[in-house]
């Protein structure tokens, strides 16, 4: 009698959307969660994780081959993610090997053993300290090493070192020798302080959400809706403190540029626990060396961007996710997931509360209150004495701008200065001005990849393209008539801080947008010197508006809010106001009132209204009503398959293709539009077209989207082009 065959299923890293079956290796089966090495395709081995067993595949068991090897002894990823992961894989119609890839750090993709081990560094002993420095002053090699290694207690890693020098590692050899550096392994973890700060009392508002947060034992969601420094993080804390307390663990994300070294101090010195910080920033190693603090239990908090909403955490207590509106929660690109509704799908599947912290909610988490499913908790004032800005529109039709800035902003700005405090003003646009343009013809400088224009960057003499990357020298003829009056049109913040210089002579002006931040570590030491006093204007992009707190900052200028108005996107509106609320905030934070100027063509727009009101309930209410009359999320559900091609016609072509297979799918209570060229057609240098697909209700679109696919998948058109599904598309 023959024994049933098992068979192991295998999640490998292939753009297909199930898993490969194989024979269990000689061990027996190994365990789902279990990363294991298999053969894939012609003589290639890959590592892949294993989903779980069968006995039966519907290969003929002789055509299988085997598991080649077992990698780790424990599930690398706990069932409770496994589960998690397969549920986004499934949802987001996304291939589940690449959705397990992207839930691990890099280094553990392939087949490293699952150790925490630090990064291996150099660091400086206590000999090492104490070293005289003029006594190194003939090798000066030596000393620039040893200088280094004072200032970074957690030691500097290999590839750090070969950024000092190329040649580090022949100083480095005397430094060990004379026992003034030794090698270790840096601690991943943030270091526990030796002091804690104590919390202040909460205000009622405040304590009432903790207490509502920590009443619920079970799945919940929350949204805690309060303007900047209204105290929210102070919320997240408190409720942190008590679930620490219970021996169990938070996991609380962030949006990537809101990660900064202030907040994490914070956390660390609140609490006496170990805090696992997971953001793009870090080395391969010290990500997965927090990662797998987090999975071990030792970490208490996992502090983290959008994909450390994978981290497995054993004892997972609660979910904070802050600035919930926020796009960067939305992956652009392969796996498209949202970090925020995968958070909420864990918290639900693991029982805990989430907290969805915001100045300026989604619609569709506001909408999810009004039906009663989310839990809305307020923080109508400014923690301590703090008051809310006044908002002034500033019209500029009636107002001539010199060099963008209005008088009456030009007036405020004076007056700030002279009342040695700071201004800060926005502009959502980099570089010097958006168009290089030739008055005799009209011709404007084109990208030759995009439809786009070109962007001057004066500073550096270049016309650069911002959605490619494609950059050249700047013509002084017009290439079309000849004409040597070639000039700037627009405005961007170099040229602005340029007119600023002009106007206020002695102001100290900072510039911050990504131009000017390029070089890691530059953004935080020109905030450094904001929070210092050395700097009297800022002027930027939203970069500068996300939760940094500056408590010199009077006046805050928006210096065009006109951009969004009138967009053909359904979300503009709400992002506009959504960021205009955001750099408000960032005005009178601590003792002295703040202002807000805005600058606009367009005062009687309806959003302003609401703004001056500084009413964002009211707003979305209104937003909403519009949404469900025009069918709109959250009123309905969206997919959007995009296409690109290298040739003209040929994503559009494949979209049609995809139509017609789509008569073939179950299309009840669906809605298929036909495709379009993409709002920017030509993209570096290739064709893009999309196809909405909406529906009222979830689970008609998802059984559409499942059949759908299969059958793209097996056109042979498919391989012409670059195409992908974004469920619950943030941008159309
Ligand atoms: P948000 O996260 O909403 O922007 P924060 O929690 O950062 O607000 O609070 C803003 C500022 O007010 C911080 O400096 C914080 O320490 C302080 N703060 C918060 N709650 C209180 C309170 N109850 N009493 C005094 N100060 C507070
Ligand atoms: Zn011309
Ligand atoms: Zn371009």
């Amino acid at each position: 009698m023959s024994e049933t065959p098992r068979i192991v299923q295998v999640a490998v890293p292939a753009p297909l959307r199930r898993t490969f079956d194989y024979l269990p290796p000689s061990s027996g089966d190994p365990r789902p969660g279990v990363r294991v090495r298999v053969p894939l395709g012609r003589g290639r081995a890959v590592v892949g994780v294993v989903t779980g067993t069968a006995t039966a595949s519907s290969v003929p068991t002789a055509r299988l081959k085997a598991v080649l090897g077992v990698l780790d002894e424990e599930p690398l990823l706990p069932p409770e993610v496994m589960d998690l992961l397969t549920w986004a894989a499934d949802y987001y119609h996304h291939p589940i090997g690449e959705v397990m890839q992207s839930a691990l750090p890099v280094r553990l993709r392939g087949d490293r053993p699952a150790s925490a081990a630090g990064d291996s560094v150099w660091a400086i002993t206590a000999a090492g300290r104490a070293v005289n420095e003029a006594s190194l002053n003939r090798t000066p090699l030596r000393l620039r090493l040893l200088s280094a290694l004072k200032k970074e207690e957690q030691g500097l890693t290999a590839d750090e070192l070969v950024r000092i020098s190329a040649r580090w590692q022949a100083g480095m050899k005397a430094l060990v020798a004379a026992g003034w550096v030794a090698r270790r392994e840096r601690d991943c973890l943030a270091p526990v302080p030796r002091t804690l700060l104590p919390p202040p009392a909460l205000n009622a508002a405040q304590a009432d959400a903790v207490r509502a947060v920590l009443a619920s034992r079970a799945f919940r969601v929350f949204l805690l809706h309060g303007v900047t420094g209204s105290g929210k993080t102070e919320v997240y804390l408190r409720a942190i403190e008590a679930v620490l307390a219970t021996g169990r663990q938070t996991l609380v994300l962030v949006p990537e540029i809101a990660l900064t070294p202030q907040l994490v101090d914070r956390f660390r010195s609140r609490f006496g626990v170990a805090i696992a910080v997971l953001h793009s920033g870090l080395s391969d190693g010290e990500r997965a060396c927090g990662w797998l603090s987090a999975r071990a239990g030792k970490a208490a908090i996992v502090l983290g961007t959008r994909s450390a909403v994978f981290t497995p955490l054993p004892r997972l207590g609660l979910i904070v996710v802050d600035e919930e509106h926020d796009g960067s929660y939305k992956q652009q690109d392969g796996f498209r997931y949202s970090g925020r509704d995968v958070a909420v799908m864990r918290a639900r599947r693991s029982g805990v509360p989430i907290v969805l912290g915001s100045a300026t909610p989604s619609l569709e988490s506001l909408y999810q209150v009004q039906r009663g499913r989310y839990a809305y908790l307020s923080l109508p004032d400014r923690a301590g004495a703090a008051n809310p800005p006044a908002l002034d529109l500033l019209d500029m039709r009636r107002l001539a701008p010199d060099e963008s800035l209005s008088r009456p902003l030009r007036q405020a700005i004076g007056e700030c200065l002279a009342r040695r405090e700071q201004a800060m003003l926005f502009l959502n646009r980099r570089g010097f001005a958006p168009v290089w343009f030739c008055p005799d013809c009209g011709w404007l400088a084109p990208c030759s990849r995009c439809d786009a224009r070109l962007t001057l960057h004066r500073a550096s003499a270049r016309l650069r393209c911002h959605h490619c990357g494609a950059e050249g020298p700047v013509p002084k003829h017009c290439p079309a008539c000849g004409s040597e009056r070639l000039r700037a049109l627009g405005e961007g913040t170099e040229r602005v801080e340029g007119a600023l210089q002009r106007m206020f002579p002695e102001a100290r002006i900072v510039r911050i947008d990504r131009d000017t931040t390029r070089r890691k570590g530059s953004l935080e030491s020109a905030f450094a010197r904001v929070r210092a006093g050395e700097a009297d204007i800022l002027v930027g992009t939203q970069m500068l508006a996300k939760g940094h707190d500056f408590p010199n900052v009077t006046l805050v200028g928006v210096i065009n809010a006109d951009q969004g108005l009138y967009s053909v996107d359904f979300r503009a509106g709400e992002r506009l106001f959504q960021q205009i609320v955001q750099v408000s905030g960032r005005a009178g934070r601590a003792e002295k009132p703040g202002r807000v100027l805005i600058q606009t063509y367009h005062p009687d727009h309806g959003l302003f209204g609401a703004l001056r009101l500084g009413d964002y309930r009211q707003f979305a209410d209104d937003a909403l009503l519009e949404r469900r009359e025009a069918g709109y999320p959250p009123f309905s559900f969206l997919a959007l398959l995009r296409a690109e091609s290298s040739s003209p016609g040929g994503a559009l072509k494949f979209l049609g293709l995809a139509r017609s297979l789509a008569e073939r799918c179950p299309r009840a209570e669906l809605e298929i539009m036909d495709p379009v060229p993409s709002p920017m057609e030509r993209r570096a240098g290739r064709h893009r077209a999309q196809l909405l697909v909406q529906s009222r209700r979830r689970a008609p679109l998802h059984a559409f989207l499942r059949e759908w696919l299969s059958l793209l998948e097996e056109a042979r058109e498919a391989r012409r082009v670059r195409w992908s599904l974004d469920v619950d598309p943030a941008d159309l």
